[in-house]
């Protein structure tokens, strides 16, 4: 259920654990949380796009590596915080280049 998708993003407590444990040092798991917490709620749809783009972006530029979907992130996060986020993540920042770049191509698409 959303609501609770939502909640378990929420427990990141910021530990960095995932980043420390990921064999690229990827803060896909930290920032994947985030975006999928804020995402989920009401409140968060209005900014969706620009945040799924300014923090995919700024994770970027700060030199982290990329996400390879090794899954270490999720056996070290002591949230038990799911690898499912960082997926979400990735949909949401592909959705919004793509509005980005195309303004029409997906418009209607949700
Ligand atoms: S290990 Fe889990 S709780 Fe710690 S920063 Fe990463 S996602 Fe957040």
């Amino acid at each position: 259920d959303v609501l609770e998708e939502a909640m378990d993003a929420a427990a990141c407590i910021g530990c960095g654990a995932c980043v420390a444990a990921c064999p690229n040092a990827s803060a896909s798991l930290f920032t994947g949380a985030k975006i999928s917490h804020l995402g989920h709620l009401p409140q968060g749809q209005p900014e969706r796009d620009k945040r799924a783009l300014a923090m995919v972006e700024t994770m970027d530029l700060e030199g982290f590596g990329h996400c390879t979907l090794a899954g270490e992130c999720q056996e070290a996060c002591p949230k038990e915080i799911s690898i499912d986020v960082i997926k979400r993540m990735n949909r949401d920042y592909l959705v919004a280049s793509a509005k980005r770049q195309e303004p029409r191509a997906v418009a209607g698409s949700g």
